[in-house]
């Protein structure tokens, strides 16, 4: 008698370890809001495949080996997203080359990783404007997923709630293309809620229980 042992997936995972070179394209990116003169182009940001698979192999892929798991659903790093940092323009860029990275790490490891895409939303602007990037992550870059975050603002909730019509645009994609969104905030940039240890708790709560306008 044969047992099939069961796939284990990870669903919520996020690309934590890319390397350094992100990071330093980002605090240009971020500095360039300020002073243009000094805003990096996307071709200035340069990841080999072999820093990719360095970052991968010593670390998420050597967690799931040892505990036991087989696939990931691998998105890019939340804490980094930081939504409420500059315009679309700037979400929708970031977002971009964050994605990028989770489909390269998805192509080089294609038994362990399957991307979700976050999304360049920004506060105040229309949340259908994050369906061109969401398109494409589906079609091109076979992501099964999205993290929507309730509060691009950072810890301000300047956003409807999440059962507000202004989000139906973004539902209707994830209905068309059968997909679930991961409600997932971001930097808290209100120092009445830290990060991870208050902003990330309470998020979920909040966002499940918005009460629509009357
Ligand atoms: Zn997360």
């Amino acid at each position: 008698m044969s047992q099939t042992k069961p796939l284990i997936i990870d669903v919520h995972g996020h690309y934590t370890t890319a390397p350094k070179a992100l990071e330093e394209w980002r605090n240009k990116q971020i500095a360039g809001i300020k002073d243009p003169s000094v805003s990096p182009k996307v071709s200035e940001l340069k990841i080999s495949d072999d820093e990719l698979r360095e970052s991968i192999e010593t670390n998420q892929l050597a967690k799931m080996k040892e505990r036991g798991s087989d696939i990931t659903i691998f998105s890019p790093r939340a804490s980094f997203m930081a939504h409420h940092i500059g315009d679309f323009n700037v979400s929708s860029t970031w977002a971009a080359i964050c994605n990028e990275l989770c489909y390269r790490v998805a192509q080089l490891f294609p038994d362990h990783f399957v991307p979700a895409a976050m999304l360049p939303q920004s506060p105040g602007v229309d949340p259908a404007t994050c369906i061109p990037e969401l398109v494409k992550c589906v079609e091109q870059y076979g992501n099964v997923g999205i993290n929507l975050n309730p509060d691009p603002s950072g810890g301000h909730w300047t956003s409807p709630p999440l059962s507000d019509k202004a989000w139906y645009p973004i539902y209707e994609k994830m209905v068309e293309y059968d997909i679930p969104a991961m409600i997932h905030v971001s930097t808290s940039c209100n120092s009445c809620f830290h990060t991870t240890g208050a902003h990330y708790l309470n998020a979920d709560t909040t966002a499940l229980h918005a009460v629509p306008d009357q």
